[in-house]
């Protein structure tokens, strides 16, 4: 039987939570979820001077609006330093690391010694290969013994093979001299003792897999499968900024982009399967594999992301949108849609969701609903009711008090009263939208009346006719 997989996700809490961060997390929640394997969180809080409880707080709420559930509990890896440190002694005990008293200024002159040598200034350290019977009574740190030559091989199964000559690795820090553990080592003990088989992150972070693999070397613990992708760029080619537009997740949520849409771009960006744009959660988690995802950096495209977020909003089922238009509106403290207007919502569920790309497009296209007489115009719509087309309004209420009030009888009807004013129904439109809605963009005027009924729809109308 083969082993299963487990992936993770271990965000520095160290400020909003990236895009990049959630495409991460989502590729490593997919690759598991696809699989039966398992999918962890850490948390990496070791860096206590830039780690803070509110973006812990930023990333747990990111995950979850973006629905990459994560199994077990968080892990800090801040809780976990005794561990870290027991390891480190650990390959001290068995040779594999030893303790070095240098001080600071003996590796600064020993660097600006090299430098001017022209030689590496990768510190070698005297105390490498010292006798323990002449160690000082000093504070000393505690460093791995890497090979000094030969090859570190990385197996990158995006990047492919990584070759680093070892001489290019120095002997790095385990366990600082206030016996805290270093970050790379908190990353390969967690890992491992998390029983993490897939290691997919970003590629910033190529570099630390090889000085990474010596510790696993060194404690014969076997290794991850790599996978490094390459970061997100801005649609002009440079690392994705703010000034290509929202880099963190909660701006993405805050402007109504559904989870589901969010999701199936953040795929793509990135990771291909043949020609497919418009996916499922559960075609992305058959179809995901590492052998997807491209060499070359991924482009934001903000069009793209705007219509597979369309294509999802109107793929969702009504009772399900509504649900979600409630979270949304939650999530950036409005008001939630009163009891009292979710039979509107129900019935215009349909109209509403066609061609919205985001919640806040679909309630605005839903303000006919949810605003309460007189109904205010917005500047837009406020245009189209000049003198004379309230004229022309009031002229109408008495015909539609008479009419049948059915979508073949009201289109028959305002069709006909339109040609008597020698105009087409389309010129006829704006003023009505503006008059049931107070808005420019909405459904058709057809289901707005149908959907308000003829008493609200009439009293709107004189309303803006008066
Ligand atoms: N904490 C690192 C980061 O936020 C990730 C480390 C890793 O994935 O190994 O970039």
């Amino acid at each position: 039987m083969s082993q299963q997989v487990v992936t993770r996700i271990a965000p520095s809490p160290t400020g909003f939570m990236h895009i990049g961060t959630a495409r991460t997390a989502l590729f490593n929640w997919l690759y598991a979820r696809g699989r039966g394997g398992k999918f962890l969180l850490r948390i990496e809080d070791t860096d206590r001077a830039r780690s803070t409880p509110e973006a812990t707080e930023a990333i747990l709420r990111g995950m979850d609006w973006l629905g990459l559930d994560h199994d077990g509990e968080v892990v800090s890896q801040f809780a976990r330093s005794e561990r870290h440190a027991e390891v480190a002694n650990q390959m001290l005990a068995e040779g594999k690391a030893y303790k070095c008293f240098a001080t600071q200024e003996e590796i600064q002159a020993f660097r600006e010694e090299a430098r001017s040598a022209g030689r590496s200034t990768h510190y070698r350290s005297p105390w490498r290969d010292a006798d323990p019977a002449t160690h000082p009574d000093a504070p000393f740190v505690i460093r791995i013994k890497a090979p000094q030559s030969g090859e570190t091989v990385i197996r990158d199964e995006v990047q492919g093979d990584v070759t680093v000559r070892n001489d290019q690795l120095d002997d790095m820090v385990l366990l600082r001299s206030d016996g805290s553990p270093v970050y790379m080592l908190a990353v390969v003990v967690d890992d491992h003792d998390m029983g993490i088989t897939h290691v997919i992150r970003g590629d910033d972070h190529l570099n630390n897999a090889a000085r990474q693999m010596l510790i696993y070397q060194a404690m014969s613990w076997p290794l991850p499968v790599y996978a490094h992708i390459p970061l997100i760029y801005g649609p002009d080619g440079k690392k994705l900024s703010k000034r290509h537009g929202a880099t963190g997740v909660a701006e993405y949520q805050q402007m109504g982009y559904p989870a589901s849409g969010m999701r199936n771009y953040l795929a793509r960006l990135g990771w291909s399967h043949g020609d497919d744009e418009f996916f499922t959660d559960a075609q992305a988690q058959e179809w995901f594999d590492l052998s997807g995802i491209g060499k070359s950096p991924a482009r934001f495209d903000f069009k793209k992301l705007d219509n597979l977020c369309g294509q999802h909003i109107a793929a969702t089922d009504d009772a399900a949108l509504l649900h979600e238009l409630q979270a949304y509106l939650a999530a950036t403290g409005q008001p939630a849609i009163e009891t009292s207007k979710i039979p509107l919502f129900e019935a215009t569920m349909p109209h509403l969701k066609e061609r919205a790309k985001t919640y806040g497009e679909l309630l605005e296209k839903a303000h006919f609903i949810t605003a309460d007489r007189p109904i205010q115009p917005d500047e837009k719509a406020g245009k189209s009711l000049d003198t004379v087309s309230r004229g022309i309004l009031k002229e109408l209420t008495p015909q539609l008090q008479n009419a049948s009030w059915t979508r073949p009888d009201l289109e028959m009807l305002l069709n006909g009263f339109a040609e008597e004013h020698g105009t087409k129904f389309g010129k006829l439109a704006a003023p009505l939208r503006a008059a049931l809605a107070g808005r420019a963009a909405t459904p058709s005027v057809f289901d707005m009346m149908l959907v308000l009924g003829r008493d609200e729809a009439i009293a709107r109308i004189e309303d803006a006719a008066a």
